[in-house]
């Protein structure tokens, strides 16, 4: 069954209804923007699939899923995937389900590791054209779990010059971040690695009988704050977050922005950063000529 037209007169048996309020009450300005937008999602796991179903839920145009790893029952102390799904793909499982939610959004999933060589020229072909209309995606959110993963997300963005958000939940869940990368303008992921990545990433290299703790409270806030920063960005309301880190003991926050660093070994984190410098200039300049 398909939801019928999201204009002003939306019916009330309408899931957008509700949402479209967010425009008559102020918030947004256009919110049926939302269903010509695209997002790239690399990684469905604790995080990454509850970002694609709140994505879903909220009507985003196109998603595009990327995971290399299969529906396991020990997964069932996170949220989104179920029993019956065990065996399947994630990313399988997840397009079912998501287009079974929101039957008019566009989903491509990719059972796929983006860090090998055609993974990664996939990837950044699909950054390129997997927009709704084969235009570039508008955005890029990385919810992998290990330091090679993201470096090449990096990479890729930074060689693109495409805006991402990288996030990451602590192997004890007790602490979590999102943080938005702008290349040229804000650190990148090799310009300053968070500590907590770092950290979570010395355990990435499988240690005998340690397991994550993976709470599935910790993956929900993490994946909440990524989806609020992705409409945020997509539909152009509020302030970005930059680099939003949780502290679950203390139910403390701290956001803050970090600049990008001019010796980063990533070349093209440094070329962007020049492009940037001089267009910053240049806007100085035309609005000092007006
Ligand atoms: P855990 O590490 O807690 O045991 P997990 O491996 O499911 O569980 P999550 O943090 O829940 O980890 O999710 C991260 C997801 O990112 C996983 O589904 C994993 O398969 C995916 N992922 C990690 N690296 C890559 C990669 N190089 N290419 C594609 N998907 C990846
Ligand atoms: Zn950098």
């Amino acid at each position: 069954q398909k939801y019928k037209g999201m204009s002003e007169e939306v019916k009330d048996d309408n899931p957008y209804s509700r949402l479209m309020a967010l425009k008559r009450m102020g918030v947004v300005q256009n919110y049926e923007k939302i269903r010509d937008c695209s997002v790239l999602v690399v990684g469905v796991g604790g995080v990454g699939s509850v970002l694609a179903e709140m994505l879903t839920r909220c009507g985003l145009g196109k998603l595009i899923i990327y995971d290399y790893d299969k529906v396991e029952l020990a997964n069932m102390n996170r949220l989104f995937y179920t029993p019956q799904q065990v065996g399947l793909s994630k990313v399988d499982a997840a397009k079912g389900t998501l287009q079974s939610i929101n039957p008019e959004i566009t989903i491509e999933a990719y059972n796929m590791n983006i860090t090998t060589n055609s993974g990664f020229e996939h990837l950044l072909d699909r950054i390129k054209k997997g927009g709704k209309n084969g235009e570039r995606i508008n955005l890029v959110v990385s919810c992998v779990d290990n330091y090679a993963a993201r470096m090449a997300i990096n990479t890729g963005c930074n060689e693109l010059d495409q805006i991402w958000f990288e996030s990451g939940v602590s192997e004890d869940a007790m602490s979590a971040h999102i943080q938005i990368m702008i290349p040229g303008e804000t650190a990148c992921f090799a310009c300053a690695t968070p500590l907590a990545v770092v950290e979570s990433n010395e355990h990435t290299i499988k240690r005998e009988g340690v397991c994550a703790a993976s709470l599935p409270t910790t993956m929900g806030i993490t994946a909440g704050f990524l989806a609020q920063n992705a409409l945020k960005f997509l539909l152009d309301f509020g302030d970005l977050a930059f680099v939003l880190a949780y502290n679950a003991k203390a139910d403390f926050f701290t956001n803050y922005m970090i600049k990008p660093n001019s010796e980063c070994k990533e070349n093209e984190c440094r070329k962007r950063q020049a492009e940037k410098a001089v267009n910053k200039q240049e806007n100085i300049l035309e609005r000092l000529e007006q």
